[in-house]
């Protein structure tokens, strides 16, 4: 049986280079992941990367099975979660290759399923209660350690903390939009951070953000907003070295067999009616 204890949910440049990559299929009750799971080791660890969007990259961020994959993930063993994703900056100081690891979260979102525990029937007939979990704190405090030492430890500083907002999408903000989530203090802005974190949380796994901004959003710069080519080249001249920090990060996260942080605990004392994998 294919088993990995690091997730890390990203394009397929992050395991492109890997040798000895297993593809593995995985089922879920919440209907199929966004591609096949690739397993492989890094730094001693066994790791399996879930191109986000599939690999051809055809999934919008709203029509992403973030359900199926976090399920997915912890199917095959996965406790904890690395994700890197391109983000907008919502201060001129975090222009394009900044890499800001988040410590808040604000939820934009309006038509995805952000819970596996809504009572819906699953196919072998259970359903779950109802249940609240905390995301007070919806990151890793140690996945975030992680990560801002593996940055560290290559000379790329990272913005330590900051919120980010994730919008619905696929459109970019308006102006008045970005100018809004920048007056709130908010510090960036993508389209697939949530449900993931929320999803994650649920399942009791650690879940840790590395966010790469790819542009300055439509409120930070005064030209002509956003394109989707300059997203894309921008990651594309930082993917080798997110790749490098991503790598160090997955040698520095703590055991997961034993694992104490708040993450561990956010089921504990819950019924959730249903049987985790
Ligand atoms: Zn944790």
């Amino acid at each position: 049986m294919a088993n990995a204890e690091i997730g890390v949910i990203g394009g397929s440049g992050f395991y492109s280079f890997l040798e000895d990559v297993t593809e593995v299929q995985v089922e879920t009750p919440y209907g199929q992941p966004s591609d096949s799971l690739f397993l492989g080791e890094i730094a001693g660890r066994r790791v399996a990367f879930l191109p986000r969007h599939g690999r051809g990259h055809h999934l919008p961020p709203h029509r992403i099975n973030y359900r199926a994959n976090l399920w997915a993930l912890r199917s095959v063993g996965v406790r904890q979660v690395l994700a890197p994703c391109a983000v907008g900056g919502l201060r001129p100081e975090y222009g394009p290759g900044t890499l800001l690891v988040p410590d808040q979260l604000v939820d934009r979102t309006k038509s995805r399923p952000a819970t596996f525990y809504d009572g819906v029937p699953l196919p072998d007939g259970s359903a779950s209660n109802v249940v609240h979990i905390s995301l007070a704190d919806p990151y890793c405090p140690e996945g975030r350690k992680a990560a801002l030492a593996a940055a560290r430890g290559r000379g790329w500083e990272p913005v330590e903390d900051g919120a980010l907002v994730v919008i619905e999408g696929p459109r970019f903000s308006t102006r008045a939009e970005s100018r809004w989530h920048a007056a709130m203090g908010w510090s960036v802005v993508g389209m697939t951070g949530h449900p993931e974190a929320a999803l994650a949380r649920e399942l009791g796994l650690c879940y840790t953000s590395m966010t790469l901004v790819t542009d300055l959003d439509a409120g930070a710069e005064t030209g002509e907003g956003v394109s989707h080519d300059e997203v894309l080249k921008v990651f594309a001249e930082n993917v080798d070295r997110l790749r490098t920090v991503l790598f160090d990060a997955v040698g520095e996260l703590q055991s997961s067999e034993t694992r104490d942080c708040l993450c561990t605990h956010a089921l504990d004392g819950l019924d959730t009616g249903i049987a985790l994998p």
